[in-house]
């Protein structure tokens, strides 16, 4: 059905950007976080692409259904789930053959008798606390939890890993460093004990655009994968490009005389009469209303300025004194180029005060995806 709004996400930048994360990575496995429907970008397309490409190694998700879904549609790349699995999920993150994130005894034991009761083997990936403090054990315990997880027969020691929390910042460096050598020397004293330990892994896309990765193994890109960096204002070795172009339309073109206002609360008044555009797009589509008289648009390679608020399922914008060139249906960009103008998600994460992975999941189920590129390609 043809609707106003969309999203159009390139899915051969996307892969480009994938390639980047390994080239960075230095010939280590590759884990795409594809966790919240692929940072808003839908999670079947998107994984299926890094599938088809051959680009990435592994997919990283934060939920069972996740999980399920990928399987359904026919994804066979091994999944790591990064959070804990409650016992009542554990069935069915057993039969989506997840990889599972454990941390503590409780967790061992309860997924050990799940898989026996299940009989099928189950991948495990110890998270350790090296400064987080969401998940994980203290890296002093991970030679006993370790022991626990190689002891028992229907599980298999998969990896150890922790994320890091500042590892986008320059004044995170130290900390960063610090929390890949507290890894290091945990899975030593691991591998001591249970020999080589298939996966070490810390890298976030913070660490892998602007760290030395030390002794990891794989690395979980996420937000870089999708064009923006972790935070705009940390320089890094190379920067990702930019996949979405959000688009809407205008539905209406009118006159406003000087004095008039524009919106609920009446927020904005025309200095002098002007041509204000409505746009089909509102927060009921994840347009936020923190752009109210603050946020811009491109028509046409313009910008125009969103004037009054932001409302559920349209705004408006100022055209300009000028009768407009334009005309009710032309589109309108809300993200991406148009002419030599261009929005980021930076620009609206920082008009928002958010930071760029919180605009695209926001882009709300109301707006539909469409793809380009992403054909199959060989592995590189
Ligand atoms: C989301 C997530 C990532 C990806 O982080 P980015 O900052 O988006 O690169 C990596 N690891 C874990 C455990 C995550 O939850």
């Amino acid at each position: 059905m043809p609707t106003p709004c969309e999203l159009t996400v390139d899915l051969d930048a996307l892969n480009r950007n994938v390639a980047l994360a390994a080239e960075l990575a230095g010939g280590r496995t590759v884990l795409v976080a594809v966790k919240a429907d692929a940072y808003g970008h839908g999670l079947v397309r998107v994984a299926s692409s890094i599938q088809d490409a051959g680009s990435a190694q592994w997919l990283g998700v934060a939920t069972v259904a996740e999980a399920v879904t990928l399987r359904t549609a026919g994804i066979s790349l091994p999944i790591l789930k990064f959070s804990v699995t409650l016992r009542e999920e554990l069935a069915a993150a057993l039969a989506a053959s997840v990889a599972f994130t454990v941390a503590d005894t409780r967790g061992i034991a309860e997924l050990a008798e799940a898989a026996a009761e299940a009989a099928v083997i189950a991948e495990v990936h110890l998270n350790l606390d090296t400064g987080m403090r969401r998940i994980g054990a203290r890296p002093e315990d991970a030679v006993a939890l370790a022991r626990q997880i190689t002891d028992q027969q229907w599980l298999r020691f998969g990896g150890i890993y922790t994320h890091l929390p500042v590892s986008d910042t320059p004044e995170g460096t130290d900390f960063t460093r610090q929390q890949f050598r507290m890894l290091a020397g945990a899975a030593r004293a691991v591998e001591e004990v249970a020999g080589p330990v298939p996966h070490i892994h810390a890298a976030n896309s913070g660490a892998i655009l602007s760290h030395d990765l030390q002794d990891t193994t794989m690395v979980r890109p996420g937000i870089m994968v999708y064009g923006s960096r972790p935070d705009p204002a940390t320089p890094v070795r190379r920067a990702p490009e930019a996949v979405d172009r959000w688009t809407s339309r205008l539905s209406f073109i009118k006159q406003v005389r000087a004095g008039e206002t524009v919106g609920y609360g009446r927020t904005w008044t025309a200095s002098c009469d002007t041509w204000i555009g409505t746009v089909a797009v509102g927060y009921g589509d994840g347009y936020s209303r923190l752009l109210s008289n603050r946020g811009r648009v491109l028509v046409d390679g313009r910008s125009a300025p969103i004037v009054g608020r932001v409302c559920m399922d349209q705004t408006m914008i100022d055209l300009g004194a000028e009768a407009p060139s334009v005309n009710v249906g032309d589109e309108v960009v809300l993200l991406g180029r148009s002419g030599s103008e261009e929005i980021t998600v930076e620009e609206l994460a920082g008009l928002m005060g958010t930071i760029t992975y919180e605009v695209t999941c926001l882009i709300s189920p109301r707006v539909p995806r469409r793809y380009v590129g992403g054909g199959a390609r060989s592995r590189n």
